[in-house]
């Protein structure tokens, strides 16, 4: 036996095997509910113009593409801040470092919360599946509650109960808005009754913001990023935007950590720091350069929140029109329209799910999760026939 012969087979990726079986299915009314990104009611995910714009101007002006370091682009990095933190939040307490993707930002806050001795992450579920493969990949135990009710509302009490089980030095993960894969999020009354409970605790927030602006704003997206960081002393935060920009395959995200204590922070800053430089040494530039020239030119942000509206107004139509479906078979859809985000999650069993996707051409999750912007005026009461079908 040779070494790589102990290797053991990895199971395949359900979600890209799903659009395998999408594309070879010669149906022309099929509908993918599958794969995370933002689709048009054309059913394409384009690049934002506001990103091509400042493309165009990365290509005529920029001079050199020497390295920058494990930080990546610093001015993208802090122009964020006020986006993600608050126009008045206190600069001082806050310093990030670019990351690829969203998934970098929480693999380096993973593993700076290790090397500051967090040994437990208490996390909602389901989640992102990666939040789990990344914990454990960091050695990390994963402690989990329910993240959302029967009926499709967040279960706080679940959270209570998993914090009060919590020691001090534990971390808890939490998604910062448009919760995937469920669509829900706290209420903003509830994120009153979770800062301070996450206080009182003694463990260190991990907010996990993927996808601020697709939910219903982006100063109201941040809210409990925000109401978390007004009560607790430290905290970290992992933000992506290759959903708010449109830059998926472009790997564009940050790592921030949050504290008054400036050696505290400084020294979060230099572990991330080592740790980016034994993964991928420093994040790819490009995605990030777009952004910060978005950021930093009154009329290309303009532009970029423009965009973003119309994405955001066009899933609200989205789950506006499932809501009013109200009762499909046993399935409640009413709460689809105060959830959020790509993501909300449909309660049906493995066997519903193949006969929506054999009978109906409908492609989603083995979870059940649906992507909203797979939905288009052409297929929405397709969909929603398919699913009174099946369910
Ligand atoms: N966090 C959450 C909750 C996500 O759903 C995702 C991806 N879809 C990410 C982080 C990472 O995104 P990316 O690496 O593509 O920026």
């Amino acid at each position: 036996r040779t070494m790589l012969e102990n290797l053991a087979a990895q199971p395949a990726d359900a979600l890209l095997a799903l659009i395998k079986l999408h594309n070879a299915d010669p149906r022309a009314d099929k509908i993918d509910l599958g794969v995370g990104v933002y689709r048009t009611s054309e059913g394409d995910t384009p690049v934002f113009k506001a990103i091509k714009a400042a493309e165009a101007r990365l290509l005529a002006d920029q001079d050199s593409k020497a390295y920058l370091g494990p930080e990546g682009d610093m001015g993208f990095v802090h122009a964020l801040v006020p986006y993600v933190f608050g126009k008045d939040f206190d600069r001082s307490k806050v310093e990030g470092m670019q990351a690829p993707g969203g998934t970098g930002a929480v693999r380096l806050a993973i593993e700076v919360a290790k090397r500051s001795g967090v040994k437990r992450v208490w996390m909602g579920t389901p989640s992102w599946p990666n939040h789990a493969q990344i914990i454990s990949a960091a050695g990390m135990e994963l402690k989990t509650f329910s993240h959302m009710t029967a009926d499709g509302f967040a279960d706080l009490e679940a959270l209570k109960t998993a914090l009060a089980g919590a020691e001090a030095g534990d971390a808890v993960l939490l998604h910062g808005c448009c919760h995937n894969p469920t669509g829900v999020d706290y209420t903003e009354a509830q994120w009153d009754e979770i800062a301070p409970l996450l206080v009182e605790r003694q463990v260190l927030p991990i907010l996990d913001l993927a996808y601020q602006g697709l939910g219903a704003g982006m100063e109201a997206d941040a809210y409990g990023l925000r109401k978390v960081l007004s009560l607790a002393p430290e905290a970290l935060v992992a933000y992506s935007c290759d959903k708010n920009f449109g830059l998926y395959r472009d790997r564009v995200g940050a790592f921030y950590a949050v504290t008054s204590d400036a050696t505290a922070l400084a020294n979060a800053m230099a572990n991330g720091a080592t740790i980016a430089r034994a993964s991928w040494s420093m994040p790819p530039d490009h995605g990030a350069a777009a952004v910060r020239l978005i950021l930093g030119d009154p009329d290309l942000t303009a532009m970029w929140l423009a965009e973003l509206d119309e994405m955001r107004d066009r899933m609200r139509w989205v789950r506006d029109r499932l809501a009013a479906a109200q009762q499909v078979g046993p399935i409640n859809m009413a709460p689809l329209g105060v959830q959020n985000g790509l993501f909300s999650m449909l309660p049906l069993n493995g066997e519903q799910i193949l006969a929506i996707r054999e009978k109906h051409g409908v492609y989603m999750a083995g979870s059940g999760r649906i992507n909203i912007a797979g939905l288009t005026t052409g297929n929405i009461d397709k969909f929603v026939e398919a699913l009174r079908d099946v369910a």
